[in-house]
Order: structure tokens, then sequence, then C-alpha cells
């Protein structure tokens, strides 16, 4: 029985797992495994949601081992750590408690086909200072610890009857950036509804900082002007073609010299994927630490080896690259499963090309702002309001739907719009 592995149960892996277990690991046809480093999996886009406390993870995270159960694949919970390409196994980091107790050894995995589905970390491009100052949102993890210090913040001002403010700088006017500066204003509305009197939308000092000359460089830039407007609406403090070059204790220093004072610091400029992988089996990977594809998302040195998602350096036909979104993750993942069963079958594997269907950025309740690509639209269609939410929303249900079916997600559907009136707006714990 063929042995097949995916390393990473994130947007993309998690999906490919579950397509692998119904079609082969159901009927026995093959060993499906799942390797992730957590024990659960939250869709990557809903982490500043979670980091502002409008979502909360406990609710929508999902258990990989009771998702494998339900989808007859196995779950290894560990971090991936070398690969031997001669034996074809993977290994697995010795997993410790908080006390750094020894609970599971190191590990091998043995398989016929892999599939690398690790995703991408913040790049700070080795900024002095911000890696010991500044918050990443890049799991739950740090997402709580954004939660955590954001709400001591507010704390302290409610206890100050509102004397004072807090002051948050982004670094990154990326999506992440310019969707997290709309749902602190939001937090901020909602807590002042839940008691927290004093604090108001005039406390809350967000400095979004972006070295481009434009916010969501990545969009076109009417998007972007539309984004830029709806912020400083908000009262957020946009700051373009600002470099910043050293993260401090209480605030950021830019290349100019001018310090932007915050008590709260977060980077969200670029990603790389994770480090290691720069010297993962002598694979092909390029400055950002991406494992190179062909068209076929196999690496370039091994043909048993595939690669999805972010962690991917996947070439288009124009010759740019394949963004590092959700989007492309979920695509991936599908042409990855098409090629998984044409390669145990001895037929021939298709190319994979990224299809743009647009971007979409939500800025929380004020506004979704987006455009929209396709046939349809003949080209790019800019959309914004309630038509642009629910398009961005369903980017969302189109992964609950690849993981769970549709009948699941039509009664998690339900059971949210419940929770919408038995649970505050707001986590407030
Ligand atoms: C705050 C935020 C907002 C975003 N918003 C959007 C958006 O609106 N639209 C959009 O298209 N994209 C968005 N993105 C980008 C999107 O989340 C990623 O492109 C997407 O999640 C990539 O999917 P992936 O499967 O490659 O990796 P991920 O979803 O990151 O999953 C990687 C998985 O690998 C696991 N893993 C990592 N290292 C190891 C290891 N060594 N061993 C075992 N397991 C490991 C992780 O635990 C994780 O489960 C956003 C990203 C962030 C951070």
């Amino acid at each position: 029985m063929k042995k097949i592995i995916v390393v990473g149960g994130g947007a993309g892996g998690l999906e490919l797992a579950t397509k692998l277990g119904r079609t082969y690991g159901r009927k026995k046809r093959a060993k499906i495994t799942l390797v992730d480093r957590k024990a659960s999996h939250l869709w990557k886009p809903l982490l500043h949601e979670v980091a502002t406390g409008a979502m909360d993870e406990g609710i929508d995270a999902i258990s990989y081992r009771a998702h494998a159960k339900n989808h007859s694949f196995e779950f290894h919970m560990g971090s991936l750590c070398d690969i031997d390409r001669d034996r074809k196994c993977i290994r697995l980091a010795e997993l410790k408690d908080e006390d750094g107790e020894l609970l599971v050894p190191e590990r091998e995995l043995e398989y016929d086909i892999l599939v690398m589905a690790i995703g991408s970390t913040s790049n700070d491009f080795n900024t002095q200072g911000v890696s010991d100052n500044c918050i990443f949102l890049d799991s739950p993890e740090q997402a709580h610890l954004f939660r955590t210090e954001m709400n001591n913040e507010f704390l302290k001002l409610h206890t100050k009857s509102g004397e004072g403010s807090v002051d948050i700088a982004i670094v990154g006017g990326g999506a992440t950036g310019v969707e997290l500066s709309a749902e602190l204003h939001n937090a901020v509305r909602e807590l002042n509804i839940y008691g927290y009197s004093g604090l108001d939308s005039s406390k809350l000092n967000v400095t979004l900082i972006e070295a481009g000359e434009r916010i969501l460089p990545a969009l076109p830039p009417r998007i972007s002007s539309a984004a830029h407007n709806e912020l400083m609406e908000l009262g957020v403090n946009v700051k373009t073609s600002t470099m910043i070059v050293k993260a401090e204790e209480d605030g950021l220093i830019t290349k100019e010299g001018e310090k932007i004072s915050a008590g709260i610091m977060v980077w969200a400029a670029g990603i790389k994927a994770p480090d290691f992988l720069k010297e993962f089996g002598g694979l092909e990977t390029n400055r950002i630490n991406q494992l190179i594809v062909k068209d076929t998302l196999q690496t370039t040195r091994d043909d048993s080896i595939f690669v999805i998602g972010d962690c991917a350096a996947c070439q288009q036909s124009d010759g740019s690259m394949v963004p590092p979104r959700a989007q492309a993750a979920h695509q991936m993942a599908s042409l990855c499963f098409k090629n998984i069963v044409a390669m145990v079958s001895g037929l021939e594997m298709k190319s994979y090309v990224y299809k743009d269907h647009g971007s979409l950025v939500s800025l929380s309740r004020f506004s979704t702002v987006g455009s929209l690509m396709g046939n349809l639209t003949k080209g790019s269609m800019m959309i914004e309001g309630r038509l642009a939410r629910i398009v961005y929303i369903s980017l969302y249900r189109n992964h609950q739907i690849a993981i769970h079916g549709l009948f699941k997600t039509g009664l998690m559907m339900f059971v949210s719009r419940i929770n919408r009136v038995l649970r505050p707006s707001l986590k407030l714990h």
C-alpha cells in the first residue's frame, strides 16, 4: 500500500489530506498521513480577527485528530525537522510539554509520496530589534499574545478614566496590516459597549507604516486608494514611503531617524518560508527559502516530493511568481490531488496555472473593498460594500466546504448565526 504524507495542515494541506483520505484512505488503497506541529487548524486569514477578539478560535478551530478520524487519514502531531531522500523518510522533532518534559521522542515516518505544505512566516529582513519588540501574526498563539497586550492597554486606560491613549504601530501595508487596523477600531467601539467607559476611537492611535508608495501594493491603485481613504476616515494614521530600520521597546525608528512611539508593535511586512528549508535534503530553494517547483508542483530535484501553498516557489508563464495567498493554496491543493491520483494510476500529470479571481480586503464592519477578476468581468472589476463582503466571506466558506462538505458547512453557518445571539460580539476573556 502506498504511503502518502502531507506535512502542514493549513489552508492547502488540510484540504489535500481530506481529499486524499476520502479517495484512498477510506478504501484502504493508500495510507494517508497528515503531520502538523499543532493539534488544531485555524484558517490563517482569520488571525487578525482572533487578534482583536472579533473571532473566537475556540469555536472555529478544527481538531486534526477528530477530522482525521472522520476522513480516513492518520494524524501525527510533530514538527518536521529533516528529510532523508535516499531512504524516503522524514524526521519529526521530539515533542515536549510546557515544562520541557519529553512527551514523544524524535520519530521517522516513511513515504512514497511527500507533500510539503508548511506555509510561511513573517519576514523581518533582519531588521534590528524587530524579533524582540514586535509581534508577528503567524499563529493563533501570536494572535493571543496581541489580544492580551491590547486588552491590558485598554484596561489600563479604562482604569485611568480614559486619560492618555493606546498607541499601536503596524508595519506592512498589505492585507494583514490594513485589515488589522480596521479591526482595532471596531474592537474599541465594541469594548465601549461592554462597559469600557472613556474608551473610544479618539483614544486609539493606530499608525500603519508602508515602505512603498501606497498601501496594498499588490492590488490595483484604485482599490488601495479606496482602502486608504476608509482608514483615514476611521482615524488610522497611514504613513507610506516610510522605511523602518529599527524597533525599540517603545517605538519604531524610520530611515530618516523619526521615532514612531507605540506601546504595541506588529510586524506584517513580507513573508518567507521557514528557515530550515534552506538546507532541506538538497532540494532547490529561492532567496526566501521557498522550495522551487515545476509546473506539476513537484520539486525540481525529486519527483516524489510535491510542494503547495506559501512554501512553494512556482513560476507562472509570464515569469512572475504565484503569490502567497489562500486562494493559491486552495488551487494548488486541488491540482496536487489530481496529480497524485495521476501518478498513482500511471497517467499524465497536469500543469498548475494560477487563476487570480481577485482580491478582497475586509475593513471590519466598516467596509470591504477589492477586485474581482474573470471572464464575466472582462478583466478586473472593483467591488465594494455588501457584495464585496459576501465574496470575501465566501473565500472562507469555500475552504470549509473543501474540508467538511456542503451539508456540514451549512450547519456551521447556522450555528454561527445562533452564536451571534448567544455570545458577545467580541471575545472578552
Ligand atoms: C493575518 C493574515 C491575513 C491573511 N489574509 C488573507 C486573505 O484575506 N486572503 C488570502 O488569499 N490570503 C490571506 N493570507 C495569506 C494566507 O493565510 C496564506 O497564503 C495561506 O494560509 C497559505 O496556506 P498554506 O497551506 O501554504 O500555509 P498555512 O495555512 O500557513 O499552513 C501551514 C501549516 O503548516 C504547519 N507547519 C509549519 N511548520 C511546520 C513544521 N515544521 N512541521 C509540521 N507542521 C508545520 C502550521 O502549523 C500550519 O498548520 C493572510 C495571512 C495572514 C497571516
